[in-house]
């Protein structure tokens, strides 16, 4: 089968590849379509998350169920489901916690093999929307982790790609009111407006109840600790950089809180899939699956133009 596999030395290739055989508990999805994501670009530039190469890419997608025909959205977040935080109910803290399409191989083939329990029903909810759903997810568990911390106060999301227009609609679908939302290109500030943004702004400016940085950059998060109100969260989705770099002091002196954000619960992945329905995804591209290698690779380069946000690929025709 075709399969767009990272080789290693940051490239990816598509390549023919075997089918996979599904172990005891899994179950045969044929993949319909499949997002590229922050984190496939981190695996191939061999920072973190790190894959094995060869590795087949791709912890997005919606397929077809083989024994059923079922259309499924694949929950990537693979846990142990006995170590203390699988206990607590937070498997994506799981201590030997794995990710579909990074730790084995993923969505970015005809065919995947996937434990039978993270298939989730993609209901109503399109192509294009149901590989939407780890995004989403993500953004809804970092919006948890501030929302205690939102009151009357602004509320600022830093980066409008497509981990920040996702946390715009989980906050408007919370009822968020006064929502900045600060980037650099004004085709994706654009879609902050249509996406129901209060204010847009190329750099954030006062102080906020919440700030969310989705950018992952020293700047971003710098911005994200400082600009937050005495008491505030500032909650760190992105990963662009490894380090991070803000003084000590307003953090101590206005008991400011800097929160790390990673993936979602099984619980709020399923959520996440019940909102798919009401996703705008005019900012989603979909290509042919022919067209994937020389796009991912374009991505890497950096020169896709900054209105194509998110990108798919179609594993059928
Ligand atoms: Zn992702
Ligand atoms: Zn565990």
């Amino acid at each position: 089968m075709k399969a767009l596999v990272y080789v290693g030395d940051a490239t990816v290739r598509q390549l023919e590849v075997p089918a996979p055989r599904p172990g005891s508990g899994e179950v045969m999805v044929r993949v319909l379509q499949a997002g590229v994501c922050g984190t496939d670009m981190c695996v191939v530039r061999d920072e973190r998350p790190k894959a094995e190469a060869p590795m087949t890419l791709g912890h997005e997608f919606v397929g077809l169920r083989e024994d059923t025909g079922e259309r499924v959205i694949v929950n990537p977040l693979l846990a142990c489901g006995c170590c203390r935080a699988c206990g607590e109910g937070r498997a994506h803290l799981c201590e030997r916690r794995q990710v579909i399409g990074v730790h084995r191989d993923g969505g970015f083939a005809e065919a995947v093999a996937v434990p039978e329990g993270n298939l989730v029903p993609a209901g109503h909810a399109t192509i294009t929307q149901a590989a939407m759903a780890d995004p989403i997810a993500t953004a809804l568990h970092a919006y948890r982790l501030g929302a205690a911390a939102i009151g009357s106060g602004p509320v600022a999301i830093l980066g409008a790609g497509s981990i920040g227009l996702s946390l715009l609609f989980v906050l408007k679908r919370f009822g968020v009111k006064d929502v900045t939302v600060t980037d650099l290109s004004a085709e994706r500030r654009a879609f902050a407006d249509a996406g129901g943004a209060d204010r847009t702004a190329e750099a954030i400016e006062g102080s906020f109840d919440v700030v969310f940085d989705s950018v992952g950059a020293v700047a971003t998060r710098r911005d994200a600790a400082l600009k937050v109100r005495p008491g505030g969260v500032a909650v760190l989705v992105g990963l662009h950089s490894a380090d991070l770099a803000f003084p000590a002091g307003p953090l101590i002196g206005g008991e400011r809180t800097v929160n790390g954000s990673f993936g979602y619960t099984p619980y709020e992945f399923r959520e996440a899939v019940a909102m798919l329905p009401d996703l705008d995804t005019r900012w989603v591209h979909a290509v042919p699956f022919a067209q994937a290698e020389q796009m991912f690779t374009r991505l890497l380069e950096g020169s896709l133009p900054p209105g194509q946000i998110k990108l798919q690929m179609r594993m059928s025709a």
